[in-house]
């Protein structure tokens, strides 16, 4: 395997980048925008696909090896599989994946899996049709859940579902969730809330760790394995038995900062080196010129920081939403 030149001052090399393609979305999830949701950028300031895949090719010929696409919703954006088929065209590419809530997926799965996405983690809060629906702002959940059977029908393999634990909302779902996992081929990933942008659920009272939904996993024979594919800061267990496999995510609760290899290029054409921090470098300017952009992924090693600071003494996301910045 190649090492990736994108050495930060701290040695962590990054060959992951999150591409944001569009800022807007089809839910409101109480968490990432409210109810009200947020204004969406102009159209003229979000980077056109050609934009995006000339980012892309330096960012690989740099030693980026993984791309996510996410959003805002990704699948609202407009012929999303012509980007798909661009990017998996690039060389280097060994997984090309996609964020999405699903919603959309029924009747874009098959195109997203033959122009060549390989997988995809769909975004899935409750397994109950009113909580659904309250968290997300007015979502369907057969709608979501059609999305999920769309995915592993068109082959997207594996299929992982991310659940944000909102305590007193979908703790006590966490047993079924597990059991949607005995059942399906599915990796479902409990994701603690992170204080980032605008959402109107307070973060505080909210948060729920993932240590207590590992216990009220309890029923369940889980055992640990790392075989698993793109795995992240996720401590993945197999489930005796079943075809899926359960994973947890301590994003505040335990700093994996130190293992942290990703980048992010924002919908507006920011790099980001860092959820947290308010760092970012504008890729326009130098949008047209190799050397440059080359540069700036060398400036995001040199800016980013040591570990993210959520968390710590209530402190907060505020100036991106995640939906802006590309969960
Ligand atoms: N719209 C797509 C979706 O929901 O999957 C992609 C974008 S969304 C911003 C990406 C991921 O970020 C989702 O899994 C979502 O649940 C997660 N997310 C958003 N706000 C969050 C927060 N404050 N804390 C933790 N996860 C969050
Ligand atoms: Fe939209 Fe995803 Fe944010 Fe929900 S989490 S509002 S689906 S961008």
């Amino acid at each position: 395997m190649i090492q990736s030149k994108l050495r930060d001052s701290f040695g962590r090399r990054h060959n992951y980048l999150r591409v944001s393609v569009t800022d807007r979305c089809n839910l409101r999830c109480a968490y990432c925008m409210g109810p009200e949701g947020v204004e969406w950028l102009p159209r003229e300031q979000i980077l056109s696909y050609e934009e995006i895949v000339k980012v892309v090719k330096v960012a690989v010929a740099l030693g980026i090896d993984r791309v996510r696409l996410t959003g805002g919703e990704p699948l609202t954006r407009k012929d999303l599989s012509l980007l798909i088929s661009e990017l998996s065209r690039i060389r280097g590419i060994q997984d090309l994946s996609m964020t999405t809530n699903g919603l959309l997926l029924p009747e874009q799965a098959q195109s997203l899996r033959r122009a060549g996405l390989q997988r995809v983690n769909i975004s899935l809060d409750s397994l109950n049709p009113a909580t659904y629906r309250r968290v997300t702002g007015g979502g369907d959940l057969q709608q979501a859940l059609a999305g999920i059977e769309a995915a592993l029908e068109a082959g997207l393999n594996p299929v992982k579902i991310n659940v944000v634990l909102l305590r007193g909302v979908n703790d006590h779902e966490v047993p079924d969730f597990i059991r949607l996992a005995t059942e399906k081929e599915l990796q479902i990933r409990f994701i603690e809330y992170m204080p980032v942008g605008v959402g109107k659920m307070e973060q505080a009272e909210s948060f729920f760790p993932v240590s207590a939904a590992l216990e009220a996993a309890a029923a369940y024979e889980l055992s640990p394995t790392e075989k698993v594919i793109g795995t992240g800061p996720a401590k993945m267990y197999k489930l005796a038995g079943g075809a899926g496999a359960v994973g947890f995510i301590p994003s505040i609760s335990e700093d994996f900062c130190a293992g942290c290899n990703r980048l992010r290029l924002t919908a507006d054409g920011f790099l980001k080196p860092c959820l947290f921090w308010q760092d970012e470098l504008a890729v326009r300017p130098v949008l047209y010129d190799p050397d440059q952009l080359r540069a700036l992924f060398f400036q995001a090693m040199i800016v980013k920081k040591k570990a993210h600071q959520m968390g710590e003494d209530g402190q907060s996301v505020k100036e991106r939403c995640m939906s802006r910045i590309g969960g």
